[in-house]
């Protein structure tokens, strides 16, 4: 049985509910392969919208991405809407820009719709280490002002401390349209609220084989797991990093890629009041950056890194306690309690992948490492599309998507190379 890592939000997440294993024939509308948010997003909106959805998660709720990061809800794209004019035209960055903080409010949305404890706070801050960041961040600000976020302010050296108390950074960004949660306790509601509606969920329900037929006239889908299947007119593929080979043609132009989290043990309630005063959240605008928080216990969980494999605990610590002691010296003393990794999907454009495959098979995935409110908004515009409104869904079936050079032999080594190339701009401060 595949399950949880040994995750701080796997200990704390109060999980009650298990969900059981997919056995014999079910029927469905849509059927929802991956438990995670994209997946959980999609199924909600579309069972709100009078769908009959079932949902298959080859391990458990939040097993994914879903249930291991940092919890963090950036706003807008990994590649940013100035980025997406530059390459893609004034009238895709429009559009994208119009729903670059809607995924926010979606989350916020669930969670107040549905009563789901997820341990919210709000406020997030973009912090520099360098003039040339800080006016990055202007022009940031400026940018997503643009696009409705009023609720931006930048912080000078000193009103630093006010946000966050080191002194690492000489300014940034404070973002109040952000905020940050546990991220499993998330997905879990999500469940919770999916089958509240009427819609069904299995669990350890791997789907192994999908195959098109036709029934009476009519097009439909057969997704298959060891022991049952799902018969549905429409199927969405919503496994990003964790589907492997499930479908080659979007295994092709993604790639699953490590990072990792570590929390320390619950700090006195002083020592983490002062290190965080705000209690936002933090990232650093490194391209290799640490993202920080305190969690509702008081302890720093605290992620950054990209590898391109596993990483076991003992690693994983000695790689981050150096980087979170250089933030917090104070961190010397106190010791790791959990550390765990979890892969998101990178594309080469950076930008999400929203599609269709045939005319049964729709599909979201690769918000490279800036999912958890994409995911949301994903999910959303999968079920506008689904129930016949295609324009939002169009914006992003409209963007080029390119499979990695060299195919999966070169993946790795290909962005390797990346990770290395912007780790050195970050040292040299270019
Ligand atoms: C350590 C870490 C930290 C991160 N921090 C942040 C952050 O702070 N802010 C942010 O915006 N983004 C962050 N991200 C990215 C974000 O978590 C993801 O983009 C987002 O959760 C993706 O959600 P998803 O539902 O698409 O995929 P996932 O959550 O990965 O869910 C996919 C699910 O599909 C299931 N599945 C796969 N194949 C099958 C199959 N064949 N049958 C049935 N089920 C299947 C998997 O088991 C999995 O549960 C982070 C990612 C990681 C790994």
């Amino acid at each position: 049985m595949t399950t949880y890592p040994d995750s701080y939000y796997a200990a704390t997440a109060n999980r009650t509910v298990t969900y059981p294993t997919l056995e014999g024939e079910v029927t469905a509308d849509v059927c929802v392969v991956g438990g995670g948010y994209s997946g959980l997003s999609t199924a909600i909106a579309l069972q709100e919208k009078g769908y009959k959805v079932v949902l298959l998660e080859a391990a458990n709720i939040g097993f994914g991405a879903s249930g291991r990061n940092g919890g963090q809800l950036v706003n807008s794209f990994s590649r940013d809407i100035d980025h997406i004019e530059k390459h893609y035209g004034l009238d895709t960055a429009n559009a994208m820009g119009n729903m670059a903080f809607e995924g926010a409010d979606c989350i916020r949305g669930l969670i107040k719709k549905y009563n789901i404890d997820a341990d919210y706070k709000h406020g997030g801050f973009f912090a520099a280490f360098t003039e040339k960041q800080l006016k990055e961040l202007e022009s940031k600000k400026a940018l997503w002002e643009r696009f409705g976020n009023k609720k931006l302010s930048m912080v000078g050296k000193a009103d630093v401390s006010k946000i966050v108390n080191t002194d690492a950074y000489i300014g940034g960004l404070v973002d109040e349209h952000c905020g940050h949660i546990h991220p499993l306790k998330l997905a879990l509601g999500e469940a919770a609220a999916l089958v509240s509606i009427g819609g069904e969920v299995f669990e350890q329900s791997k789907v192994i084989d999908i195959k098109n037929i036709s029934e009476d006239g009519n097009e439909k889908v057969i997704v298959s797991t060891e022991k049952g299947h799902v018969k549905a007119n429409l199927l969405v593929l919503a496994g990003n990093a964790y589907m492997g080979n499930l479908e080659p043609k979007l295994a092709r132009k993604s790639m699953p890629c490590g990072t990792q989290i570590v929390t320390t043990e619950v700090l006195p309630e002083a020592l983490a009041k002062s290190l965080i005063p705000s209690q936002y959240c933090v990232e650093d605008v490194n391209y290799k950056l640490d993202y920080y928080r305190m969690t509702a216990d008081n302890r720093l969980l605290f992620g950054g890194g990209v590898t391109y494999g596993g990483g076991d605990p003992a690693s994983i610590k000695r790689f981050l306690k150096p980087h979170m002691e250089k933030i917090f010296p104070a961190m010397k003393d106190y010791k790791i309690d959990y550390a765990w990794g979890g892969d998101f999907l990178l594309t080469v454009s950076r930008l999400p992948q929203l599609g269709k495959i045939g005319n049964s098979i729709y599909y979201a995935q690769g918000y490279s490492g800036h999912g958890v409110n994409t995911s949301h908004l994903a999910g959303k515009i999968l079920a506008e599309a689904i129930s016949g409104e295609q324009s939002r869904f169009e914006v992003f079936t409209g963007l080029p998507h390119y499979p990695f050079i060299g195919g999966r032999a070169m993946r790795v080594p290909m962005t390797m190379m990346g990770a290395w190339y912007y780790g050195l701009r970050d040292k040299l401060g270019i």
